[in-house]
């Protein structure tokens, strides 16, 4: 019987259905007519597309962008900006909300009051950051969906490609497969550090319809808690280090080291967690006198001896 296999449970039986989230959202003008090309791309399909400096509509798209960045977007910006998280989140984003999960996310800020000028990474050459340019600037214009089949286990992910008028790259005469894009962009280092992320998005999208993880919606401070290890290293090891986590949780004291200057496991750490507050995922684990105590409390609440 498959894990899915939920019909004893009406909450899980009716989560258990096919269910497909976009995670990077390549659609740069949403109020213009859907652009979405209704087809689901795997690694071997292929597109035509070329961006170059020679456009006539060169970094139009660079204009009142809405860019959600990932982790790894704000790792790789704040190393190549050698500034810190807090410094970068001030200056250099909005806060926003990834609506089909309900979950705070931070989105790079674009120029003049509507937010609808230019990026300000953006120069008359071109992306002053381009080497470690968003993820969601690499894919563009594929997005990035997952989708969970009814019954299945596992989620796969999928691409889509994105028409929008005002890009004039779609008639260029470059043709590639998406796997050959992917390298060219340098995206998988990106999907490899964001998959605890994007599986909370993905995650938190197929609960939102029934409220939440067992019909209730996430505690405000759970959703801050995401935000800050989404976004702010620094913040989310200070609580690692400084408050009573590493007294509640099994963790390896090699790894504790580790944890200590590379961000990468950190993150890692981070997302395990919060799949473990939100879902109840067992991606970490309690250490013994702790369990017992929950245990126990448990059990009183249960109204046992
Ligand atoms: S980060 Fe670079 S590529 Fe992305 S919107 Fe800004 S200028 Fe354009
Ligand atoms: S071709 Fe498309 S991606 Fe390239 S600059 Fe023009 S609008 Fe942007």
């Amino acid at each position: 019987m498959s894990r899915l296999d939920n019909s004893d449970n009406p909450d899980l039986a009716r989560l258990d259905k096919e269910t497909e989230v976009e995670i990077i959202d390549a659609v740069r003008v949403p109020d213009s007519a859907n652009p979405v090309m209704p087809v689901r791309l795997r690694q071997d399909d292929e597109f035509t597309f070329r961006c170059h400096q020679g456009v006539s509509c060169w970094n139009d798209c660079c204009h009142g962008a809405d860019i959600t960045l990932t982790p790894n977007d704000i790792l790789r910006l704040c190393a190549h900006l050698d500034i810190r998280p807090m410094e970068f989140l001030k200056t250099y984003t909005v806060p926003g909300m990834w609506d089909r999960a309900d979950l705070p996310v931070a989105k790079l800020k674009m120029s003049d009051a509507d937010g609808k000028g230019a990026c300000q990474f953006l120069t008359e050459e071109g992306c002053s950051v381009y080497e470690h340019r968003p993820a969601t600037c690499r894919y563009y214009p594929l997005g990035l969906a997952s989708v969970k089949p009814k019954g299945a286990d596992e989620k796969e992910d999928f691409f889509f490609l994105v028409r929008e008028q005002h890009c004039c790259g779609h008639n260029e005469d470059k043709t590639q497969t998406v796997a050959a894009y992917r390298k060219e962009q340098g995206i998988e280092e990106y999907d490899d550090v964001n998959r605890g992320w994007m599986d909370i998005l993905m995650k938190m999208a197929s609960w939102k319809n029934l409220g939440g993880p067992g019909g209730k919606d996430i505690a405000p401070q759970t959703k801050q808690m995401f935000f800050l290890v989404s976004t702010n290293v620094d913040g989310f090891r200070s609580f690692v280090f400084d408050t009573k986590f590493l007294e509640t949780y099994e963790i390896d004291p090699e790894a504790v080291e580790i944890l200590k200057t590379d961000d990468k496991v950190l993150l890692r750490l981070g997302f395990d967690w919060m799949k473990n507050v939100m879902f109840n995922e067992p991606t970490i684990t309690l250490k013994e006198p702790i369990l017992h105590e929950a245990m126990a409390k448990a059990r009183e609440n249960l109204g046992a001896m």
